[in-house]
């Protein structure tokens, strides 16, 4: 099910932290989120709809799929890493982002082995490779095999499900 929202208030944990040395690597309502902890999570539903903000937590746990240009990262090319925003696992760099034409933020790879997860999805009548986070099993997006070289991958995600933390902050 494709649900629409609007993402005006997806930033609103993003910016956690930002006096410290690494930027955003808690989040105060989320105890589950770390960018160095990469113990697996098994958490409940319930348990994610305490600690996620209403739009990632219908992304990340029921698949939703954001409107198309209208999230965060689907035309920023600055550098930096991309974490899963419901656990801060280290999902992508930007060296593996491109300039794609679909409205969603692209990677022509993952970061490392660990970082995602792929799972047939039969849903809406397609046959897609959905993409969960390797460390909490979040919904990310999809993966498609029209991405550039040298993987020929195109990681499709939800801006919402990401963090992005640019380099040297
Ligand atoms: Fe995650």
């Amino acid at each position: 099910m494709v649900i629409s929202f609007t993402l005006s208030a997806c930033g609103q944990n993003r910016n956690v932290n930002q006096s410290s040395l690494k930027m955003n690597t808690s989040k105060p309502e989320n105890p589950y989120y770390s960018h160095t902890d990469t113990t697996k999570l098994n958490l409940t539903d319930a348990e994610w709809k305490k600690v996620l903000p209403k739009e990632l937590y219908e992304v990340s746990r029921h698949a939703a799929t954001e409107r198309p240009f209208t999230g965060t990262y689907w035309n920023a090319f600055v550098k930096g890493t991309y974490y899963c925003a419901a656990c801060g696992n280290e999902l992508f760099r930007s060296e593996a982002k491109f300039a794609s034409t679909c409205g969603w933020p692209s990677f022509f790879e993952q970061d490392n082995p660990k970082s995602t997860i792929f799972r047939q999805d039969t849903s809406l009548s397609m046959e897609r490779t959905e993409v969960l986070c390797g460390r909490c099993g979040g919904h990310l997006g999809h993966i498609f095999d029209d991405g550039p070289a040298p993987t020929g991958k195109r990681y499709c995600m939800n801006s919402i499900a990401l963090d992005f933390v640019p380099d040297n902050k």
